[in-house]
Order: C-alpha cells, then sequence, then structure tokens
C-alpha cells in the first residue's frame, strides 16, 4: 500500500511509541472535552492500550471489517457486555470520608453492584513473556482519519463524511439512523454508539481546535511530547519528515486497507538476556509481533532508528534524533493550510 496521501491539506498525527508513558493524559483530555454527557460513558475516542494485549474493546483485532479496495470485508459490532465492559462505578466517598475510620480500599463495581470483569485499561502493564525477558509497550489509539474510510462507505444513509478541506472523518448525526454499519466496518472499532440518543459517535479530531490553529487535546497534553500534528503535504512539518522522508512513522494495521492517518514510530527494544543474566544481543520484542502490527516496513524503519540513534550518542547532528526528542517542541504541530 502507498502510503502518499490524495489530498495534501490532510491532518495526519504521528506517535513515538518509545516514548509514551502510559500515563492516560491522552485519553483524559479527550474524555473531559468530548464524552462527557450521558449515553457516552463507554466512549474513549483516544485510548492508551497495554500491547500485546486483548486492547479496547476487547479483542478488536478479531472483529474483522477493514476493505480490499472498494471491497468492504465483513465485521462484528462490539458488544457493552463482552467488548467494552460496563462503565464502573467506585466507592470514593468512602475511601476519602473514611467513615467509621474503617480502612478500605479503592473498589470498582458494576452498575448493578456486581464486581466488573472487563473495562477500559483492564489488563494494563500485563504484556508478555518470562522474566526477565518479559515486555510490553503503550499504544495509544483514535480514529485513524482513513484516506479511504470503511466506516463512511458502509453506512446507508451517507451519515458519514471526509471533509474535503483537512480530511477530517466526522458523523452527521442529523442523517445517522442508529444502523451501526459503520461501526461493523471500521476495523479499528473507533466508532462507538450511543445508545440513549441511538447515534454513532467518534473523534472529530478536535476539529473545532484545530481551525483555530491549537493541536487536538490528547496532542498538546501530552506529557512524553510524543505526538506530532501536521498536513500531509506540507513538507516543512515534522510528520512529513517522519513518514515520508525517514519513512520511521508507520500505519497500524496496514493490511486491513483503509490508508490510516495516524502513523506510529515504532519501540525500540530492551536487550534479551540468557539463563545467566547476561545480555544476549537479540531484542526483546519479538520482530514478528512488530511486523503483524505495522507490516514489513518496520524493518528499515527500526534500522534508520539505529543508526541515527547511534550518530547521536556519537554526538554527530541527526535531525531524527532532534525531531523525536521535541527539542524544539512547538515544531510538533504545524496545522496551517497549504494554498
Ligand atoms: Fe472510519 Fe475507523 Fe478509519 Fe476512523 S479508523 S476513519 S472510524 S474506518
Ligand atoms: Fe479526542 Fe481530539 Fe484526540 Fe480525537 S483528536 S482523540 S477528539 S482529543
Ligand atoms: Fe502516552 Fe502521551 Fe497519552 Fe501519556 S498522554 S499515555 S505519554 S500518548
Amino acid at each position: 500500500m502507498t502510503h502518499t496521501a490524495l489530498n495534501p491539506n490532510q491532518l495526519a498525527m504521528v506517535m513515538d511509541l518509545n516514548k509514551c508513558l502510559g500515563c492516560q493524559t491522552c485519553t483524559v483530555a479527550c474524555k473531559n472535552l468530548w464524552t462527557t454527557g450521558e449515553g457516552q460513558q463507554h466512549m474513549y475516542w483516544n485510548h492508551v492500550e497495554t500491547t500485546p494485549g486483548r486492547g479496547y474493546p476487547r479483542d478488536w483485532r478479531a472483529m474483522g471489517g477493514g476493505r480490499s479496495g472498494d471491497n468492504l470485508h465483513p465485521g462484528q459490532l462490539p458488544s457493552c457486555d463482552d467488548s467494552y465492559g460496563h462503565p464502573s462505578r467506585f466507592n470514593h466517598s468512602q475511601v476519602i470520608l473514611n467513615e467509621g475510620w474503617k480502612s478500605t480500599f479503592l473498589k470498582p463495581s458494576a452498575p448493578d453492584g456486581s464486581m466488573p470483569t472487563w473495562g477500559p485499561n483492564w489488563d494494563e502493564d500485563q504484556g508478555s513473556g518470562q522474566f526477565p525477558n518479559s515486555y510490553m509497550f503503550y499504544l495509544p489509539r483514535l480514529c485513524n482519519h482513513c484516506e479511504y474510510p470503511a466506516c463512511r462507505d458502509a453506512c446507508p444513509r451517507a451519515a458519514i463524511e471526509k471533509r474535503a478541506s483537512d480530511g477530517i472523518v466526522v458523523v452527521n448525526q442529523d442523517r445517522c439512523n442508529g444502523y451501526r454499519f459503520c461501526a461493523e466496518a471500521c476495523p479499528y472499532k473507533k466508532i462507538f454508539f450511543d445508545h440513549l440518543r441511538q447515534v454513532a459517535d467518534k473523534c472529530i479530531f478536535c476539529f473545532p481546535r484545530v481551525e483555530q490553529g491549537i493541536a487536538p487535546a490528547c496532542a498538546r497534553m501530552c506529557p512524553g511530547r510524543l505526538r506530532f500534528v501536521g498536513r500531509r503535504g506540507d513538507s516543512a512539518s515534522s510528520i512529513h519528515k517522519l513518514v515520508e522522508v525517514w519513512k520511521v512513522a508507520l500505519p497500524l494495521h496496514p493490511e486491513y486497507g483503509t490508508g490510516p492517518n495516524v502513523f506510529y514510530v515504532p519501540p525500540l527494544s530492551p536487550e534479551a538476556f540468557d539463563a545467566q543474566g547476561r545480555p544476549t544481543g537479540q531484542d526483546r520484542i519479538p520482530i514478528s509481533e512488530l511486523v503483524a502490527l505495522f507490516g514489513e516496513s518496520v524493518h528499515p524503519a527500526l534500522a534508520t532508528l539505529r543508526t541515527e540513534r547511534e550518530k547521536a550518542r556519537q554526538g554527530q547532528a541527526s535531525e531524527l534524533m532532534d525531531l523525536l526528542i521535541a527539542r524544539d517542541w512547538h515544531s510538533n504541530f504545524k496545522l496551517g493550510e497549504l494554498h
């Protein structure tokens, strides 16, 4: 698949997975801004999942969707019971007010009072592998504002639009009839459903902010400074350099066929140890797992990252490392339109 965007003004995001802290500041920034309403409790337009892991909604990769050219693949609908879990309640007042001076712990409960068995961030930090070679990394996810959105093309009401000005994919809720074909078709399961209002809902790439030249909340608030936002065709933007020039930023699951406009710098591994605890020179994250996430392009991307990191270690100039460490943080965001 080519990564060349059709619209030079397409907005895109790059995230450097080597720097994500898993702090969920991005998740909370988005949640506070856009999804505080009734019916939106289970919605995390941005969330950060531990990888390897079952993800959110649970096992979303097994739910299908996506496309091959013009053909949409069948997909499943995530369910509240199995996929999202029900929004938990917490015994905050018991813990904070400590009534009766009894020692107590913060406990989640489902709306019916039972112990929840799944929810967002449920398998945080669980990871994979055996000690001392256990491994995990954080994978922040939002709608990819795809080049060929399966969600849009599955909607018989033409209720999903890819904006001509910036390529942001939005739901027109006045047209939405609640069929949820979009949620089945999105292979990333980033369409949510508001059961109260009976309409689809999703990340809007913070277009009301972007239109004023302000970066999306999830990117602007990130303390790891690992997010970059810009226009695909703007050769002066960091995202253009990372995606098109250095080719170290890759789409997630390119085989899903929708042409994501969110890209990831893949994680470099810590070294694995042998039974005596000596470094083996091998990567701890199996390369097959990174290939499964980002395709074969992950090989040259990791090679470039290692070469440039070594150059920087030896005191040589590296534009790539300067970009990735956010030496000039404000240049992470370049939102102006091309004319
Ligand atoms: Fe649509 Fe899913 Fe692509 Fe977002 S990630 S544009 S919801 S297909
Ligand atoms: Fe939420 Fe805006 Fe980030 Fe989308 S771009 S996930 S709407 S904060
Ligand atoms: Fe990772 Fe940044 Fe989100 Fe924290 S705010 S979880 S560092 S992407």
